[in-house]
């Protein structure tokens, strides 16, 4: 048996909160007013730190600054209408955690540093949780690596924090997307399938493209053909064509496995829906487009939650929807909210108890 092991506790002595208005805060621009610190070294983690969210002394020689050993998690709490506050799903964030650390060649965290340091830091921070629709405490576990000499190696030392952000909607409104035909997320072989820093970094440049062009994002499309879709930003994507929703599949590792596509397959499966995981390429989206049967388009993800997407574009063929006539990504949508807030019965034992 391991021996609970101690986090040293230290606690504000004046909230922030009375500053900050809970109502509508945007994404990831406030943080809490405690965050957890652990570092790896000699092997083994050492004592985990709950105190105040204050910066991080970092030499200049950082590993992690100069070669990326960097991965990262997204995870919210919510707030039930008795005040009960819940986190959704973060036991498959801690297992996709330590996936995206063997890929990285980082070392494992173990449960009670990530689970059960994770429950204490949300617990010290109830108050965190605005407890209205479309908001939630959004939960940034993350690893780097900490050793402190140049030299292209995995790293010795490491650090592990998790801080916490009041949040709000995310995309409020449909999205408009662009298939990306020049640059390329993720490729066979390579870490697309690990929640890597990295991955975030060599994206940028395709998003600010399209987003000067006045889109919110691009639909990445598989490295060898661009031909296959692959998925959105920081979203899986899914397609409504005739009585079946496809998603593509995430066998080849180029697609982060998300815990809100699961659960969005989950829920259409209740539901009755055929889910096909399988490739789609874009001129089976364009001729179901053409034919009529292409229904709705919406991303999943724990940051954007489900988004609709009101426009495609490959190349000049626009692909425009009426999203107010959608009724599959917005059933997902308030079925996923209604257990995320507590108001039906968690049937798939998705939540855990603070
Ligand atoms: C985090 C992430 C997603 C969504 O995953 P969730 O577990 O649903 O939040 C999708 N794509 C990428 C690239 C991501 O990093």
């Amino acid at each position: 048996m391991i021996a609970e092991i101690d986090f040293n506790i230290t606690t504000v002595l004046q909230s922030k909160l009375q500053n900050i208005s809970l109502d509508n805060v945007p994404f990831g621009k406030y943080f809490s007013d405690h965050m957890l610190e652990v570092d790896y070294e000699n092997g083994k983690w050492q004592t985990p730190f709950i105190k105040p969210y204050q910066p991080l002394s970092l030499d200049p020689s950082l590993a992690a600054l100069h070669y990326g050993q960097a991965i990262f998690e997204g995870i919210k709490a919510y707030k039930d209408a008795d005040g009960k506050a819940q986190i959704f799903r973060p036991y498959d964030n801690f297992k996709r955690f330590n996936l995206s650390a063997e890929r990285m060649e980082m070392p494992q965290v173990p449960e009670h540093i990530f689970i059960d340091g994770l429950r204490k830091l949300v617990n010290l921070e109830i108050d965190w949780i605005p407890a209205k629709a479309d908001h939630s405490l959004y939960i940034r576990p993350f690893m780097f690596s900490t050793d402190e000499a140049i030299g292209v190696k995995p790293s010795s030392k490491y650090k592990f924090l998790i801080i916490l952000s009041p949040t709000g909607p995310y995309y409020a409104s449909p999205m408009r997307i662009y298939a990306e035909e020049k640059y390329v997320r993720s490729v066979m072989g390579g870490y697309g399938n690990a929640k890597a820093a990295g991955n975030y970094a060599g994206a940028l440049k395709a998003a600010s493209i399209a987003n000067k062009q006045g889109f919110d994002q691009v639909l990445w499309m598989d490295a060898f053909e661009h031909k296959y879709v692959e998925e959105c930003g920081t979203m899986n994507v899914f397609f409504a064509i005739g009585d079946k929703i496809i998603t593509p599949s995430l066998t080849d590792g180029t697609i982060l496995a998300g815990v809100t596509r699961d659960s969005a397959i989950t829920l259409l499966q209740d539901e009755g829906f055929v889910i096909e995981e399988r490739k789609l390429s874009i001129d089976e989206i364009m001729d179901a487009y053409k034919a009529g049967t292409l229904k709705e388009i919406f991303g999943t993800g724990t940051a954007a939650t489900i988004s609709m997407i009101k426009e495609l574009r490959y190349k000049d063929f626009v692909m425009l929807f009426d999203t107010s006539k959608w009724s599959i990504a917005p059933m997902v949508k308030s079925k996923m909210d209604a257990i995320k807030y507590g108001q039906v019965p968690d049937s798939h034992n998705w939540m855990v108890a603070v």
